[in-house]
Formats: structure tokens, C-alpha cells, sequence
């Protein structure tokens, strides 16, 4: 029986861990995948308090050795299911059966398809959803990147030192993205701007991409432009489908908890992007870990075994 399993090895996980182990508490961070969660595919975080500028993946790196010091266990375990058992919960993951007397979900999210026809078959031959990881496969050839948010453009940015050309489509007129992205990705010569404008089809030669059919929606237009590089960053969906039984979720499977993390069962608190919230971004991912991983000890104090 471990005190607290906290499902998700990403920041909002790893943070609930650390500061759970560091009261004391006996923790188990069960993580399907490499540790470090969406952080680890961005270039350079620059907006995290005191850390003026820190590659995603040494983020993660550094938090988890810091967990770890501190007595937190790591499993490389897919949640897929849990329940209530006595006084606390059974989980099964991909490879064992586990109790715990709290339960910190931290699963984060995994990203948003197009849907287009071939989309999922092109996957590593020239659609990636991961500028960081497949950048470097398309060095001096000419690319696309869909979307308008921070992750589009900062992928935009990663590429344009790589690439020949990177072609920014947009469904909009305006980016999502923050302002400071925004203007670098502006002033550099080799990313050209699509706005108004989606993807409609995926052109393929010798069973790789070979471009894009792009429509303007405003002038109806529609063009081809040669690529051989799709990075598709159109945002995020929850990974909450074996807690959504027993938990409140609200329409787009988030789970339903407010600033105290707590779900609608007790002893299971949310933490990070998988809760509904209005900003996901690494500090606001880390301090729910905070607040999640204290309210799980808590929890534990309150109801001995
Ligand atoms: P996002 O902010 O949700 O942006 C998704 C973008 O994709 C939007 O521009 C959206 O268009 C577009 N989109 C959505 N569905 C589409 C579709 N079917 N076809 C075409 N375009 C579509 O997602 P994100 O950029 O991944 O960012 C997620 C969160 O992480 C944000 O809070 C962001 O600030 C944060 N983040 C932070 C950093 C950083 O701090 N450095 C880096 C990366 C991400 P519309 O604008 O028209 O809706």
C-alpha cells in the first residue's frame, strides 16, 4: 500500500510527488511514457519565473532527479483503470495491480488531429505532431505548421533554423499565440504566413508527404504548396478516459476540479492540464502539483488506515 499514486510523470505530477515525499509520504509516480510530459518537446521555456530561459527537456530532467532526491519512485505504468477499495483505491496499470490511499491525477494532455484523410498513415513519413523530436529530419527542405497558438509558433521558430522554408497556416486572421512569439516569428525571412487559411489535403509522392492543398476561407482560394514537412500544432485533448466513469468530467473531458484540485470523488485530486481550467501553462501546472500533492497528504493524515 503505497500513500499516494500520482498517475502522469509531467510537471504538475512530478511537482505533487515531490512536495508529497517531502512530508514524508511514501509516493509512486506511475508514467506510461518518458517522464517530463508536453514540456519536454518545447525548445526553450522563457516564462518561468527565475528560470529566464531553459530548454523543456532540461526542465523536466532537473524536476525529476529533484523528485527523485527527495524519495519519489517512478514506474514506467499506463494507468488504465481504478476503483474504490476500502479505504483508499486499487489501480490497475498496464502491468500490475496497485493501492493506494490517495490517488493525484496528472495525466496532461496529448495533442489535436486534423482528421484529413492519410493524416495518421503519413505519421513519420512527413506529418509529425513534434517540431523538436522530427525537426532535424527535414534539415533545408521547405515545411508547413498549422495552428496559431504559442506551440505553432515556437515550432515555426525551431524550424526556421532548419529549414529552407516554414509556411505558418492559420485558420484565422490573427494568432493565439503571445505577442513576443508573434513578432519573432514575423520578422524572419524564411516563415511565410497563410492566414485565413486550413488544410484541406495531404499530397503524397512515393508513399511520403509531398505537399498540402491549402483554401483561403475568405477568398475561397485554393493552392498548393510543396513540402515535404507537416508539423501539426492545433492544440490539445484530455487523456482522462480511465478515470471519466467515476469523476466529474465537463464536455471536452476535462476533469472537473477547481482551484483545490479536488475531484468529485474524494481522495483523488487533479492536477495540471487534464483539469478544466482557464490557463494550462507550466506554472500553472506546477502549482496545482503544489496544491494537489499537499491535499493528497492531507487526505492521507485525515483517514487513517
Ligand atoms: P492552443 O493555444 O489551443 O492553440 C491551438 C491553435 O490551433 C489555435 O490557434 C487554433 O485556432 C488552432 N486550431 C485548433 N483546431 C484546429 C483545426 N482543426 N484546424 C486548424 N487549426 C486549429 O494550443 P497550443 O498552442 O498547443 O498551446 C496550448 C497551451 O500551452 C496554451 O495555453 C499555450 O499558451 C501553452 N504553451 C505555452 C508555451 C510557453 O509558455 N512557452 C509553449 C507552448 C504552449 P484558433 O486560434 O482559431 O482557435
Amino acid at each position: 500500500m503505497t500513500d499516494i499514486l500520482v498517475a502522469g510523470g509531467g510537471p504538475a505530477g512530478l511537482t505533487a510527488a515531490l512536495y508529497a515525499a517531502r512530508a514524508g509520504k511514501s509516493v509512486v509516480v506511475l508514467e506510461g511514457n518518458a517522464p517530463g510530459g508536453q514540456i519536454n518537446f518545447s525548445p526553450l521555456v522563457e516564462n518561468y519565473p527565475g528560470l529566464p530561459s531553459i530548454p523543456g527537456s532540461q526542465f523536466s530532467e532537473d524536476l525529476l532527479h529533484q523528485a527523485e532526491e527527495l524519495g519519489v519512485e517512478l514506474e514506467y505504468e499506463s494507468v488504465t483503470g481504478f476503483r474504490t477499495h476500502g479505504n483508499g483505491f486499487q489501480v490497475t496499470t498496464d502491468c500490475a495491480l496497485r493501492e493506494c490511499r490517495a490517488l493525484v491525477l496528472a495525466t496532461g494532455v496529448q495533442h489535436r488531429t486534423l482528421g484529413l484523410p492519410g493524416e495518421e498513415e503519413l505519421v513519420g513519413q512527413g506529418v509529425s505532431y513534434c517540431a523538436v523530436c522530427d525537426g532535424p529530419f527535414y534539415a533545408g527542405k521547405a515545411t508547413a505548421v498549422v495552428g496559431g497558438g504559442d506551440t505553432a509558433l515556437q515550432d515555426a521558430l525551431f524550424l526556421s533554423g532548419i529549414c529552407s522554408q516554414v509556411t505558418l497556416i492559420h485558420r484565422r486572421e490573427e494568432f493565439r499565440g503571445t505577442r513576443r512569439l508573434v513578432e519573432q516569428a514575423l520578422a524572419r525571412d524564411n516563415i511565410v504566413c497563410e492566414m485565413d487559411s486550413t488544410v484541406e489535403e495531404l499530397l503524397t509522392r512515393e508513399g511520403g508527404l509531398s505537399g498540402v492543398t491549402v483554401r483561403n476561407r475568405i477568398t475561397g482560394q485554393a493552392k498548393q504548396l510543396e513540402v515535404e514537412g507537416l508539423f501539426i500544432a492545433v492544440g490539445q485533448q484530455p487523456q482522462n478516459g480511465p478515470f471519466s466513469a467515476l469523476i466529474a468530467v465537463d464536455e471536452d473531458g476535462y476533469l472537473l476540479a477547481g482551484e483545490d484540485c479536488k475531484t468529485s470523488l474524494p481522495g483523488v485530486f487533479a492536477a495540471g492540464d487534464c483539469r478544466s481550467k482557464g490557463v494550462r501553462q507550466l506554472t500553472t501546472a506546477v502549482g496545482d502539483g503544489a496544491v494537489a500533492g499537499l491535499a493528497a497528504c492531507r487526505w492521507v493524515d485525515e483517514h487513517p488506515n
